[in-house]
């Protein structure tokens, strides 16, 4: 029996049981050797780790893997190497000839210890919903300090701005031998900031984030209502900027829906360029889904992954994570999936609160209907008073009810730019804010295409 699969299929569900900081900090480090009937072989970093390990996390491993397996499996443990550096060791220099340029080729840069390797700007896939977003990056890439500055890039939960804002640090981490990269959340920010009052190290604090060529700071919406730790960075951002160093930040939301944010650090933070992401139409997710499993050795059929890539319609981390899930569920039976399993296996993903089964259409009709239209009415090209309001209306009521992202809302009405449908948005919430009839009206629609929705 191969029991790498049980292997990974047990980290998979501890990762989801266990805190996310404890199980990336204990099984980072731990790695799958090989297997021989029912001893599993592990290697780890040390004998200190391999020692906590059979302190507290042992039994957990032979639980789940006898829960999977119906048996009990054993471990055997090996120390791995220590990595090995990459810079010429002085011993080595010396035995070169003085003067002599070093024979070997340049040794590539170590990995950044705070990013990813796997998100790189070559796996990430480009597609309208983020083809601007990352040809800021990559002229950043190229001449960072330079090119955009700052770069603030936003978008929806699991769209991709980890994944993009860390590419592009490693991008840069190994083009340039000397520059300094720093990425972090902005949770931590706060966390590092917060903890440098208690502990009287605040030099140290401005220092360590003034003296770096790159800053990446992730998730700043996190500052929000953040007052003294939104002063550090504005005193930060004027420092570095002002010494030409990049910076990039990435938010879950708009530069104008950023509430209880300094406005003076709002306005620096959001004087470069702005790009955002949206969802990528089914078709990019085919592409996304494709990458993904040659990258992680899965095989699943092409209708397999276009069922995928048509139902999951929040993000792309959803997206993943159902990929992740049938995949796992054949390899543990060894079972070939076929559409109908994948269905069954995914019926409660595809059911699930976010991925609501409301179409487009239904949208379309139930407005249409209120407002004595057609359908067509809608999607076509008139633009009188009568007409205008409840085309908004429909596409606010998309953007509201369904996951649908912008510009596949414009393509369902007759090719409109994602701007319109933007535009459109903006309109409608502004009209429920202040008049309240109107307020009842749009909920009834909402009832209605909910009604409509479940029968
Ligand atoms: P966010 O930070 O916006 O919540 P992430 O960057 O964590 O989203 O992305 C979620 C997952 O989707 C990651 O595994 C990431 O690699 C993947 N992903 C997002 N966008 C792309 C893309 N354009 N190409 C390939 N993978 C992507
Ligand atoms: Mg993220």
């Amino acid at each position: 029996m191969n029991l790498q699969d049980f292997w990974n299929e047990t980290l998979s569900q501890l990762k989801s049981q266990m805190d996310e900081g404890e199980f990336s900090f204990v099984f980072s480090s731990l790695q799958y050797e090989s297997s021989s009937g029912s001893t599993m072989t592990l290697s780890v970093p040390s004998a200190f780790f391999r020692d906590q390990l059979k302190g507290k996390y042992l039994v957990v491993l032979e639980d789940k893997l006898l829960e999977l397996t119906g048996q009990k499996i054993e471990f055997a443990f090996t120390l791995r190497k220590p990595e090995i550096p990459t810079r010429a060791a002085p011993v080595e220099e010396k035995s070169e000839p003085k003067g002599e340029p070093p024979r070997l080729p340049k040794a590539p840069r170590k990995a950044h210890s705070q990013l990813n390797p796997d998100y790189t700007l070559q796996n990430y896939i480009v597609g309208k919903n983020n083809e601007f977003a990352y040809s800021c990056a990559v002229s950043i890439s190229k001449d960072p300090g330079n090119a955009y500055n700052p770069f603030f890039l936003y978008g929806g939960v699991g769209l991709g701005k980890t994944h993009l804002i860390q590419a592009l640090g490693n991008a840069i981490h190994h083009n340039n031998d000397k520059l300094v990269v720093t990425y972090l959340p902005a949770e931590s920010f706060v966390n590092e900031f917060l903890s440098s009052l208690q502990n009287k190290t605040q030099s140290a604090f401005k220092n360590k984030y003034r003296n770096v060529d790159v800053l990446l700071i992730d998730d700043i919406h996190d500052l929000q209502n953040k007052k003294d730790t939104q002063e550090e960075l504005f005193n930060t951002f004027n420092a570095l900027y002002e010494a030409k160093k990049q910076l990039v930040f990435t938010s879950d939301r708009p530069p104008q829906e950023l509430k209880a944010f300094a406005e003076r650090l709002l306005s620096r933070l959001t004087r470069g360029i702005i790009a955002d992401l949206q969802l990528p139409t089914w078709e990019t997710r085919l592409v996304i889904l494709r990458t993904k499993m040659v990258s992680k050795g899965i095989h699943l059929s092409d209708a397999v992954l276009e069922l995928v890539a048509k139902n999951v319609s929040t993000n792309i981390r959803d997206l993943e994570a159902a990929m992740n899930k049938i995949s796992a569920y054949g390899e543990l039976l060894k079972r070939e999936i076929t559409i109908d399993v994948a269905q069954e296996q995914l019926k409660s993903v595809f059911a699930g609160p976010s991925q609501q089964n409301i179409a487009i259409d239904l949208v379309q009709r139930v407005v249409a209907e209120a407002h004595n239209l057609s359908v067509q009415d809608l999607k076509g090209k008139k633009r009188t008073q009568a007409i205008t309001l409840p085309r908004q209306i429909a596409m606010f009521l998309i953007r509201e009810l369904t996951e649908y992202s912008t510009t596949e809302v414009g393509m369902e009405f007759g090719g409109r730019d994602h701007t319109t449908v933007m535009h459109a948005v903006q309109k409608i919430e502004d009209k429920v804010k202040t008049e309240p009839n109107f307020e009842i009206k749009i909920q009834n629609l909402i009832r209605t295409v909910r009604d409509r929705a479940g029968s």
